[in-house]
């Protein structure tokens, strides 16, 4: 036998984590007690009422079958119910919600549903890494909009070129960003919405920290934004604001023409979310949002302990407003995030994912994730202050 995978496969990135996984594995072998600053998994629990929802669920052998690819009616009514409690977002649950097996899914499926070889698709750089595979697989084009310190990180639509605003078919945010944990205002979704109309693109935003703000901060729905259901979807998932993100369980909602081709898709992939778990996420939706304001206080405690620890240290860290990241310049001249990253971890034992990771725009960064407790926050402070990592 002769085993070779398809060309299309060549086209696709090492997974970045993969990466990362065995850098932490090398040190971890040496017996490092390595704090992994890198992944960002809820580190914390499901809430207890939330697993009691599936637990109850279970029980019922009416949730043994094949579930439903849209999702069961009463998730989308709590979906709907959640958007107009969180955004006055008014969405029809028949035709404007649909579920998906986790956002990382939708985001992948979601060119393959729309898009046709040399279409081009608008996507932000540095970006999360599930938006490029779909694209590669539908044959269509990336066009890259960096998000710069200097613009908020915000995509600079005005420097888009006449032809590939033609040729683009979709455009992909997200906001609070990941890696770059900044907000998208609504002045800025105005501006895409007139854009996407004019040029007829299709805007997707991935919102799964819509609800991990600090400081007072708020980030909108895209769907606030007057004429966004005209031209486009949002993502939003139970995984990082419930922490969620081993149970796979999200939705898009918006556009009906959007999600019927999303769905279209879907239904001859999979079988929708098993239904003991869509009742779970009822609850999370359904509930008080008690849980997600208390561990948005947690995250806004270790940020602050980390920040004020690197700054100590001479790092000059801008305090990030939303997210469960931190998003900061190499602190050290003529030296690569890689190098960096790679560096920190076999000094200290604490890993960093490097920004070049999400793409050329994120070199000269680092990503540091807050789902760790705080003492091991302070531990890795302690640690890269004891292994040099000083700059005052
Ligand atoms: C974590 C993350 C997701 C994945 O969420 P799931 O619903 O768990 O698949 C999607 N988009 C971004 C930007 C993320 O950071």
């Amino acid at each position: 036998m002769n085993i070779q995978g398809a060309d299309r496969l060549s086209k696709l990135p090492v997974y970045l984590f993969d990466d990362l996984d065995a850098q932490k594995a090398a040190e971890v072998a040496k017996g490092v007690d390595v704090i992994d600053l890198g992944v960002g998994d809820p580190d914390r629990p499901t809430p207890g009422y939330i697993v009691e929802a599936l637990k109850q669920a279970v029980d019922n052998d009416r949730n043994h079958h094949y579930p439903s690819y849209k999702g069961l009616p009463e998730y989308r009514r709590a979906v709907a119910h959640w958007y107009k409690t969180n955004f006055n977002v008014d969405l029809d649950p028949e035709k404007e919600v649909l579920a998906c097996i986790g956002s990382k899914r939708g985001v992948a499926d979601l060119p393959m549903a729309l898009c046709n070889p040399g279409d081009v698709v608008l996507v932000p750089n540095p970006c999360y890494t599930a938006y490029l595979p779909g694209i590669l697989m539908a044959g269509a084009e990336v066009h890259f909009m960096p998000l710069l310190e200097e613009n908020d990180f915000l995509p600079d639509l005005d420097a888009i070129p006449e032809p590939v605003r033609h040729r683009a078919k979709l455009m992909l945010l997200n906001f609070p960003g990941n890696p770059t944990a900044a907000l998208g205002p609504l002045s800025f979704f105005q501006k895409v919405v007139e854009f996407a109309e004019q040029y007829n693109i299709i805007v997707s935003h991935d919102a799964p920290y819509s609800e991990a703000v600090f400081d007072g901060n708020r980030q909108p729905s895209f769907l606030e934004t007057p004429g966004a259901k005209e031209v486009g979807i949002e993502f939003h998932s139970v995984s990082k604001v419930f922490n969620m993100s081993g149970w796979r369980c999200a939705h898009a909602v918006g556009n009906a023409e959007v999600l019927a081709c999303l769905g279209k898709m879907r239904s001859n992939v999979d079988m929708g979310v098993f239904q003991p778990i869509q009742y779970a996420a009822i609850a999370a939706l359904t509930g008080s949002m008690d849980f997600t304001r208390e561990m948005c206080r947690v995250y806004n405690r270790r940020r602050d302990v980390l920040i004020e620890g690197l700054n100590r240290l001479g790092w000059n860290v801008r305090k990030n407003p939303a997210s469960f990241f931190v998003w900061t310049r190499v602190p050290q001249k003529g030296i690569s995030s890689g190098e960096f990253a790679a560096a920190v971890l076999k000094k200290s034992g604490v890993l960093f994912t490097p920004g070049r990771g999400f793409g050329e725009y994120g070199e000269g960064y680092i990503r540091i994730a807050l789902t760790v407790e705080e003492d091991r926050l302070r531990e890795a402070v302690d640690r890269i202050e004891k292994a040099g990592f000083v700059y005052i």
